[in-house]
């Protein structure tokens, strides 16, 4: 096999993954989605011109810079119809929300009045026809398209959904992910404390990638280096969507899981690439189905999810965004790698004075250290072209969960 990079290989795996089928979930569940189908208004929103402010609906032709007396002929409430036409002279009260009267064509809000002692009502300041009304069908209009098929649904979209009244609708089905993981020198979970074996981290850090995804994925277990054994967990994790296999995808003696997933009927895509960490990183597919051969070692099994599974996962749930947000930050120090492979260094991130972004590194940055994932902000991508990154230089980083938040408001002086 020729060397691969991380993007050929990110379009190899892109290349043999299917969109999953629809299914139609309530309105209450859909946080997280994706939509599957195009959503239309079922009517004009507003549905009439409404006020946009508590205070009066009059004539703007009535006012003046100089103060206008208007009497009061009618009290609307939201929810309610007005039943008099505004002539020159008058005014209704109106509260937010509330229908526009006949005869009014603006609202004056209540702060710019005051109220008289014989109970009309004061303006002393002239508005434009108009003025603070919410036009029919400002927001939307009846049979407008307002979401397309591929929209993620956030709580703004969970909002238009409750708009529009739809109370169900149709979603990308989420796939369905098995992990395993295989070793004889693994000790699950639950098992008793050994010196001599390895606790099985990655079926559950990987059970969290998944997760974090919105995805909740099946656990296979631990399968020992057997090619029998080995065997009958591949042969259930096939039945998934996506099988996610940790360890034994290398070339070792006892390595089985390429030659057994093969031997299953899989066809194998690739089994390299030009990464660091997550080299011995496979990827096969048979119809529909993908399974996936990270390197045992934790950082690498990690960082080959965020590249290649993450998308993977992503389009299979309809996400049109498949990658992870980049941006660039100013290196605290230098990075030194050895040229050939792309490397993905775990990294902090921190603000300079101007407001750049600023990475430094985890710390021991070996691809069994997992607290240099446990801690990182981020993964920055040294590409395999450098011999490294001198310090202040501008780099590429990806971000990763729990990025979306910071510990100060991000702003100079009040909001
Ligand atoms: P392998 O890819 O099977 O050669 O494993 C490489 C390294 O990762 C070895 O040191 C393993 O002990 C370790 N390793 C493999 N599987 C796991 C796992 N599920 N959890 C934690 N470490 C693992
Ligand atoms: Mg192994």
């Amino acid at each position: 096999m020729d060397k691969l990079s991380v993007k050929n290989a990110q379009i190899c795996v892109l290349q043999h993954v299917t969109r999953c089928d629809s299914e139609v979930v309530k309105l209450e569940a859909s946080l997280g989605r994706v939509l599957a189908e195009e959503i239309r208004a079922n009517r004009d929103q507003p549905p009439y011109d409404v006020s946009a402010m508590d205070g009066f609906a009059l004539r703007s032709a009535d006012l003046s810079a100089s103060p206008s007396a208007l009497r009061i002929i009618e009290d609307i409430k939201a929810g309610d119809m007005p039943s008099q036409t505004v002539l020159s002279g008058q005014c209704s009260r109106i509260m937010t929300g509330a229908p526009v009267p006949l005869g009014a064509d603006a609202v004056i809000r209540v702060e710019d009045t005051q109220m008289l002692a014989d109970g009309r009502v004061e303006v002393s300041k002239a508005v434009k026809p108009g003025n603070d009304i919410r036009r029919l069908g400002e927001s939307m209009r009846n049979g407008q398209s307002v979401l397309t098929a591929g929209t993620e649904i956030t709580p703004g979209v969970i909002g238009v959904l409750a708009t529009v009244k739809c109370a169900q609708l149709a979603v990308y089905r989420r796939p369905r992910v098995a992990i395993l993981s295989t070793g004889n020198e693994l000790e699950a979970l639950d098992e008793p404390f050994d010196p001599n074996k390895i606790p099985n981290s990655n079926s559950y850090a990987l059970m969290a990638q998944c997760q974090a995804l919105g995805i909740e994925p099946v656990l296979l277990g631990i399968a020992r280096d057997d090619p029998e054994e080995l065997a009958q967990f591949l042969k259930r994790g096939l039945e998934f969507d996506a099988l996610l296999v940790s360890g034994g995808s290398s070339v070792g003696v006892h390595d089985h899981v390429r030659p057994t997933l093969e031997a299953l009927g899989v066809t194998m895509h690739f089994w390299r690439v030009e990464m660091r960490p997550g080299h011995p990183v496979a990827f096969g597919s048979i119809n529909t189905r993908i399974a996936f051969g990270l390197p045992g070692n934790p950082v690498s099994s990690m960082v080959c999810f965020e590249e290649f599974v993450l998308p993977a996962l992503r389009h299979m749930m309809g996400h049109p965004r498949l990658f992870r947000r980049t941006i660039e930050a100013r290196l605290a120090h230098p990075v030194k790698i050895r040229p050939g492979r792309t490397e993905f260094v775990r990294v902090v991130l921190s603000r300079d004075a101007e407001g750049g972004y600023v990475a430094s590194s985890t710390g021991n940055q070996s691809s069994g250290a997992l607290l240099s994932m446990a801690l990182a902000d981020g993964l920055l991508v040294v590409p395999a072209t450098r011999s490294g990154l001198a310090a202040g230089e501008l780099a590429r980083v990806q971000l990763l969960d729990g990025c979306a938040f910071q510990a100060d408001l991000g702003f100079e002086g009040d909001l």
